[in-house]
């Protein structure tokens, strides 16, 4: 199963390393093949090589469009050496074997992140590569197909390891790259067609991803697992720069995500914020004095949880919010920036994982969720639901005061990260208590204000947090019954979408015991 490499044909965009790898084939004896742009690189680089024009006899026309499209290329890919049909058809024909391919592609996905314009996406298109990748990699019994700069080096080393040959092993692997690149290119293509056509539900969607990390494991020890980016630029877990701190696991990526995206919703402008997440639920979400003093007031909504969570922050890690969080067992801290202190601070704590991503995320911007049911996918918009004040509409008698108003709107935006059905409980730009993923909302109601009295205590305090606190539910009470238990807890006002068969039941229990409630029209269940 080993076959040589006498011919290749080179033909990338990117000529990182080409011309250290045109140097290590020819010095192999390989015979290069090349279209334009590469041809003349590897011949600055004093290398001989043959144009694909003069073996197809037809120049590179229409723009580059047609260059490599002609038998003479894919016969020379696609033919099986062992048919005698086929070496037959290469006589009669004057097709010469090529036995390695190495293309990589015009840079559609780099084009369309940059905003290109229409045209210039479109004629970023390749279509002579693609087309010479799939022939080689459907020929992989004889033929060998390079799409990635990195595997340069392991090609060599096969070549060197096996007298000049591959093994039918190694060109199988390259077919498998190949397939997922050209799979991942037109899956690019689409996805932007599908933008600029403002299709909300393509006929036919394709997925890419690209492996960022093979994952130790999955959610548990004895589920295989790995980490594939889309390529969009957004600050976040996916691009996030890691300064200390062993490699994050699959929960590690899917709490650090839930973090930062909370976090997202306080815009730094309005002061320092911190959120501390565990399975993917919010143990504490705060704002502060200072990002010290915000992680601070995060930490006391619930100090048992928090403990081997994920902290995510809305501004530079500083000094002193270090100083704070290292206290404590800790798995990770995102946060935008760090300080150089900071960092030297975290730098005594190993275990300790620390990522930057230079910015916050767009928390209004459109992006799509996916999610797996068997024998599918559920594909979605992003919840990016925002609700200001303007949206609000007060059905009670008592209209809530303005300190109410403002701590009914972080409660609302920590809602949306908290999974259904939930409660929160906040006080003074903090929560209090977090009911998360109950099957019933009065539940969730009661467990978080049990939580804060558990925190009563731990914090020596008279009476829980959630004495004159409010309240947001993620989506409408169905009965009185959660209304009444938040009451009870000490809630003073409450935000929820409205929309109950039994609103006007609420209304008027909220009346009875003098709460203000407002509607807000939309509803943020995560499931
Ligand atoms: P060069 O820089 O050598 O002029 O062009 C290399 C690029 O051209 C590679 O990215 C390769 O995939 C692409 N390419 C090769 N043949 C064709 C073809 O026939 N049509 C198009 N559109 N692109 C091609």
């Amino acid at each position: 199963d080993r076959a040589p490499i006498k011919t290749a044909l080179l033909s990338v965009s990117d000529k990182t390393g080409l011309a250290d790898l045109g140097k290590a084939l020819s010095d192999r004896g390989v015979q290069l093949l090349s279209t334009g742009g590469t041809a003349k690189a590897l011949r600055d680089a004093g290398l001989a090589v043959t144009d694909v024009s003069e073996i197809t006899g037809f120049p590179e026309m229409m723009d580059g469009r047609v260059k490599t499209l002609h038998p003479r290329v894919h016969g020379g890919l696609l033919a099986l050496r062992d048919n005698a049909d086929h070496v037959d058809s290469m006589k009669a024909h004057g097709i010469e074997a090529i036995d390695l391919l190495v293309v990589n592609l015009y840079p559609f996905e780099e084009t369309v992140a940059a905003g290109a314009d229409y045209d210039d996406c479109i004629e970023n298109i390749d279509i002579g590569g693609p087309a010479m990748i799939r022939a080689a990699a459907k020929n992989h019994q004889f033929v060998n197909v390079v799409v990635d700069v990195e595997d340069y080096r392991p090609l060599l080393a096969e070549l060197d390891a096996n007298d000049g040959h591959t093994t039918l092993a190694f060109r199988k692997t390259l077919a498998q790259v190949a397939y997922a690149r050209t799979a991942t290119y037109d899956a690019a293509v689409s996805t932007w067609l599908a933008g600029a056509l403002e299709m909300e539900a393509p006929r036919r969607r394709a997925f890419a991803g690209t492996l960022a990390q093979t994952l130790r494991y999955g959610e548990n020890p004895h589920q295989k697992a790995a980490f594939y980016t889309d390529g969009t630029a957004r600050p976040g877990v996916a691009t996030a720069k890691q300064w200390q701190g062993k490699e994050l696991s699959y929960n590690n990526i899917n709490d650090t995500d839930a973090a930062f995206e909370l976090v997202a919703e306080f815009d730094p402008a309005n002061g320092p914020a911190c959120a501390i997440i565990k399975h993917a639920n919010p143990c504490g979400v705060a704002q502060g004095a200072s990002l010290a003093d915000a992680y601070g007031r995060a930490f006391d909504c619930d100090r048992t949880s928090a403990f081997g969570g994920i902290i995510a922050l809305n501004r530079k890690l500083d000094k002193a919010t270090a100083e704070e969080i290292t206290k404590i067992f800790t798995e990770v801290v995102i946060a935008p920036d760090a300080d150089d202190d900071a960092r030297e601070v975290f730098a005594a704590k190993k275990n300790l994982r620390l990522l930057t991503t230079g910015g916050l995320p767009d928390v209004l911007a459109t992006a799509t969720t996916y999610r797996q049911v068997a024998g599918g996918l559920l594909v979605q918009d992003k919840d990016n639901g925002h609700i200001s004040l303007d949206d609000l509409k007060v059905v009670t008698k008592r209209a809530p005061s303005d300190q109410e108003l403002s701590d009914l709107l972080f409660a609302w935006k920590v809602a949306k990260h908290v999974k259904s059905n939930a409660i929160v409980y906040v006080k003074d730009g903090a929560t209090v208590g977090v009911g998360a993923g109950q099957m019933s909302r009065v539940d969730s109601t009661r467990i978080a204000a049990r939580k804060a009295q558990d925190m009563a205590e731990v914090l020596g305090l008279d009476a829980p947090l959630t004495q004159g606190s409010v309240v947001a539910s993620d989506a409408f009470f169905p009965f009185a019954d959660g209304l009444v238990t938040a009451a009870e807890a000490g809630a003073t006002a409450i935000i929820q979408p409205g929309g109950s068969m039994r609103d006007n039941e609420v209304i008027e229990a909220a009346d009875k015991a003098g709460l203000a409630m407002v509607f807000t029209g939309m509803r943020h269940f995560r499931h």
